[in-house]
């Protein structure tokens, strides 16, 4: 019994997430999918001697984004789904710790100019402002809104960042004054709120953005950078709103130390939500130039800390937004050779995603992602019932059936745990 005891204890997975790996028949591919398409002897061995199925990630029917998706795959319980806004996780990747009553924005450094009453924006990211960013952010580090409400500023890149508002009484259903892309200039929109008990919050969003200019429009840095033909940093727009929320995560209640290997400031950040230990290197990027081997050999190494290692790989989903299904066809062949690194890792190997991504229109769908999950001790079957090509057609046939991104948690801690 005790040896059955420490072995179940030493037992390990690595959990590789392919954003948007999932797809639609392509054309220019003879009617299969990038990953069809693909050459993949090491996925279609560990499918074959493993087992394969069709994930919806969320729900059937339902089109996930990457938060809630890679969320799910984190321990998010489907019935808090709706709880995790992109506001509180970029927060968490920007280093804001949110306390209970927070609320947490996504937020651009912008060029806004006045307008009568309001603004106009004119440039969404002030031309990605570049270098500049944490100068212009440290002047709105901190910023008092009266009757005890703060807001707090950090940037993560480019002219991307956080803001976080604490004090008493706050709401977090909330528009976006961020007018999204599209012909520019065009006016800021008003935070309107969107449920009577964010009314107050609302206005003190339309005071910030007032606030926030009059402190960015004098920054001595804008005459240099107009000097220099750049665009002058003179605002923040906001969307994503979100409140701390209580997670109940599966991991937690289940206590299994868990770690991401990570490229993506995002899913950094939702890892961080989760209490994942998160691993970055140089290196490691949320594009197709990120260093795949490097990666793996990092979740080989953290395997020795955590029985439970994540790896989330980005350029997947960049391609198929991208209208570019050969590009995703050879960095799927190139993450099958960097798998020479797991092989005799001791570890499982978990293959998920967070959606499909379909590369005929560049968009999410709700169509199910294949996943696969392999045990050690299985990896030299010859004769494993599933399907010997991993992908989308085939894994229709696969013995874990069909089931949402919850369910394949549960199967691999089901592994973990047996
Ligand atoms: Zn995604």
């Amino acid at each position: 019994m005790k040896g059955d005891r420490d072995r179940k204890r030493h037992r390990r997975c690595v959990v590789l997430i392919l954003d948007g790996l999932g797809d639609q028949p392509i054309p220019a591919l003879g009617q299969q999918t990038p990953l069809e398409a693909a050459r993949t002897p090491r996925l279609d061995r560990l499918a074959s001697a493993g087992r394969c199925g069709l994930v919806d990630p969320i729900a059937r029917g339902v089109v996930p984004n990457t938060h809630t998706g890679v969320g799910i795959l984190f321990g998010l319980r489907p019935r808090q789904r709706k709880l995790l806004k992109r506001g509180p996780v970029e927060a968490a990747g920007a280093g804001l710790n949110l306390e209970p009553g927070d609320v947490a924005f996504r937020a651009n450094l912008a060029t806004l100019e006045r307008a009568g009453d309001g603004f106009r924006v004119r440039d969404r990211r002030a031309g990605r402002v570049i270098g500049d960013a944490p100068e212009f952010a440290k002047a709105i580090e901190e910023v008092a809104l009266g009757n005890g409400v703060t807001a707090r500023f950090r940037t993560t890149d480019q002219h991307r960042g956080a803001l976080v508002f604490s004090g008493p009484g706050l709401g977090a259903a909330l528009s976006d004054t961020d007018p999204g892309d599209g012909s520019m200039p065009t006016a800021l929109k008003p935070c309107e709120p969107l449920h009577p008990g964010s009314a107050a919050t609302a206005e003190l969003v339309n005071q910030y953005v007032q606030e926030a200019h009059e402190i960015l429009a004098r920054h001595p840095l804008n005459s240099k950078r107009e000097a220099d033909g750049k665009l002058p940093v003179t605002g923040v727009i906001t969307r994503g709103a979100g409140a701390w929320f209580d997670l109940d995560s599966v991991l937690d209640e289940r206590q299994i130390p868990a770690a991401l290997v990570v490229g993506c400031n995002t899913v950094a950040g939702l890892g961080r939500v989760f209490g994942l230990h998160i691993v970055r290197q140089p290196g490691f990027t949320a594009d197709a130039s990120t260093a795949l081997k490097g990666k793996l050999k990092a979740a080989r190494d953290t395997l020795a800390d955590f029985p439970l290692v994540y790896v989330h790989i980005k350029a997947t989903d960049l391609f198929s937004h991208d209208f570019q299904p050969e590009g995703k066809r050879d960095f799927i062949e190139r993450l099958d050779r960097a798998l020479v690194v797991l092989e005799d890792s001791g570890a499982a190997i978990a293959l998920a995603s967070d959606h499909t991504t379909d590369s005929n229109t560049g968009a999410h769908t709700s169509d199910p992602v294949p996943v696969l999950l392999c045990a050690p001790d299985t990896f030299d079957a010859r004769d494993g019932g599933d399907p010997p090509n991993f992908g989308e057609t085939a894994c229709r046939s696969g013995s874990l059936g069909r089931l949402d991104g919850h369910g394949f948690l549960l199967e691999i801690l089901r592994y973990l745990d047996s």
